[in-house]
């Protein structure tokens, strides 16, 4: 599982600098899951191999009768709890304050891994100001220029340091364990609270008489249940706002954006609930897109289908295609977990999305696809350059990846890469999987 950093500070001494710094690396999704917490930011940050997910706490402000040190305390204390390490983010311009002694103090007991930045000390690391940080009792401060990017990198490894192994690389792909058949799927149920995700999860295992069991995480505690549908092995992660309580999934009241990024990362498939008789909502739109940037395959299931009228169903359609149209090649169910109707289909699309996740795509055969799709129809000449496109490989799986070799390619239009992509999902039956083009050109 992804580690969590979460990033903690009074307000201005430059956390949501930081936070952009941490998730830049890559696209960051920075998801605001509106409604679920305002005052908190998720971003996604990868160092190297690693992928950690930061937690921004910015976003409280000072209220008139001394309600900042309760905000503040309050914001601190949630986005701890959910943290594998905190970074307490400090400012040399300003110095040491009184807010910072108490946040300092809450952090010294609270029983959590602690890095202290002193933020805005660009061309100051070698600073004497710095000692007076020392008085946090937090160890060593580390001088950071959030803004011009310095001490950024070593911060973040100091963070990460324990959590995840910097010897090897975390390979947890591991293309030749999913080769073998007998591999489990791994599965995450997602949606906002009340879709109906944990009234599904009983009714299947239920229906399978199932013998689940917890298995503690190795970092944390992580509990994923395996069971078996028709030869098929599942394991089941337990997903945001579910618990296992006995043999029983419930909801929890408590939606965690941190264990939803969690067990989407975690996951081979994600089945994303939909409540029809709630349409799609913003929040719904969020944890699609959050799933789209994890490359994860996914599957659509609009629940509560027993409960809409032909104009609801009619209606929900439209939205789902206007509000979630980044998804159009996850297939889309309609259930009732409660009248346990649809369920069957929904099997086989979870089977098919990560069948396809995992398509093995020999060199010859893309390479055979790629020049046939050029025959069919060239890129586009760009000034003097028409891109050449030689031969192509598979660079990854979950999400499958084709890697592009020729020259001139950065001149290939994306228009030519979505034709590209749909000559190879036509051709190797991809559904409920992203599928992903690189190009790399020689010189
Ligand atoms: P937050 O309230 O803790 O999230 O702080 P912000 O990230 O919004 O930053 C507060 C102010 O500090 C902004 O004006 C930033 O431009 C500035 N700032 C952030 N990082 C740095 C830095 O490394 N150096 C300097 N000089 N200013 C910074
Ligand atoms: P969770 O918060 O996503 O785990 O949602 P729950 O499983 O607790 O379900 C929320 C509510 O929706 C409960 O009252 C369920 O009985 C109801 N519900 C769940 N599935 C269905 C369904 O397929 N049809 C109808 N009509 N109600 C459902």
């Amino acid at each position: 599982m992804k580690p969590v950093i979460a990033l903690v500070g009074r307000p201005n001494v430059g956390k949501s600098t930081l936070f952009n710094r941490m998730t830049k690396s890559r696209d960051a999704i920075v998801a605001d899951f509106a409604g679920l917490t305002r005052d908190r930011h998720y971003g996604d940050g990868r160092l190297g191999e690693h992928e950690f997910i930061v937690v921004d706490t910015g976003g409280f402000e000072p209220t008139s009768t001394g309600g900042i040190v309760k905000e503040m305390a309050k914001q601190t204390r949630q986005a701890v709890a959910e943290a594998d390490a905190v970074i307490f983010v400090t400012d040399i311009r300003s110095g040491v304050s009184g807010h910072d002694h108490e946040i300092a103090q809450y952090l010294r007991v609270a029983g959590k891994k602690v890095i202290l930045a002193v933020n805005k000390a660009e061309g100051m690391s070698e600073s004497p100001l710095l000692a007076e940080f020392f008085e946090l009792g937090l160890g060593e401060p580390h001088p950071v220029s959030a803004a011009h990017g310095q001490g950024v990198r070593s911060l973040t490894e100091a963070a990460l340091e324990g959590l995840v192994s910097f010897d090897e690389p975390d390979n947890d792909e591991g293309d030749a364990e999913s080769d073998r058949d007998d591999t489990p799927i791994r599965l995450a149920v997602a949606g906002r609270p009340n879709v109906g995700k944990s009234t599904l999860i009983n009714t299947w295992l239920g229906e399978e008489r199932l013998v689940a069991y917890d298995q503690p995480g190795t970092t944390r505690d992580a509990i994923s249940v395996p069971f078996e549908r028709a030869g098929q092995k599942f394991e089941l992660i337990d997903t945001a706002g579910l618990r296992r309580r006995g043999k029983v999934f419930e909801a929890v009241e408590k939606f965690s954006v941190v264990k939803t990024l969690q067990a989407i990362a975690d996951s081979n498939v994600v089945l994303l609930l939909l409540d029809a008789t709630q349409g799609v909502s913003e929040q719904d739109a969020h944890i699609a897109g959050y799933i789209l940037e994890s490359g994860r395959a996914v599957v659509l299931a609009v629940n509560k289908w027993d409960a809409v009228d032909a104009y609801q169903k009619e209606t929900l359609e439209r939205s789902i295609e206007q509000r979630l149209p980044f998804l159009r090649y996850a297939e889309i169910k309609n259930v009732s977990a409660l009248k346990r109707q649809g369920l069957g289909p929904l099997w086989k699309a979870i089977a098919d999305a990560h069948a396809s996740a995992h398509c093995k795509m020999p060199t010859p055969v893309l390479t055979r696809l790629l020049l046939e799709a050029v025959e069919h129809q060239a890129p586009k000449r760009v000034g003097t350059f028409r891109p050449k496109l030689r031969y192509a490989h598979q660079g990854g799986r979950n999400p499958p990846i084709v890697v592009i070799h020729g020259n001139s390619l950065e001149h290939v239009t994306d228009s030519y890469k979505r034709y590209l992509e749909g000559r190879f999902r036509a051709h190797f039956k991809l559904t409920g999987t992203p599928l992903r083009i690189e190009m790399r050109s020689s010189k």
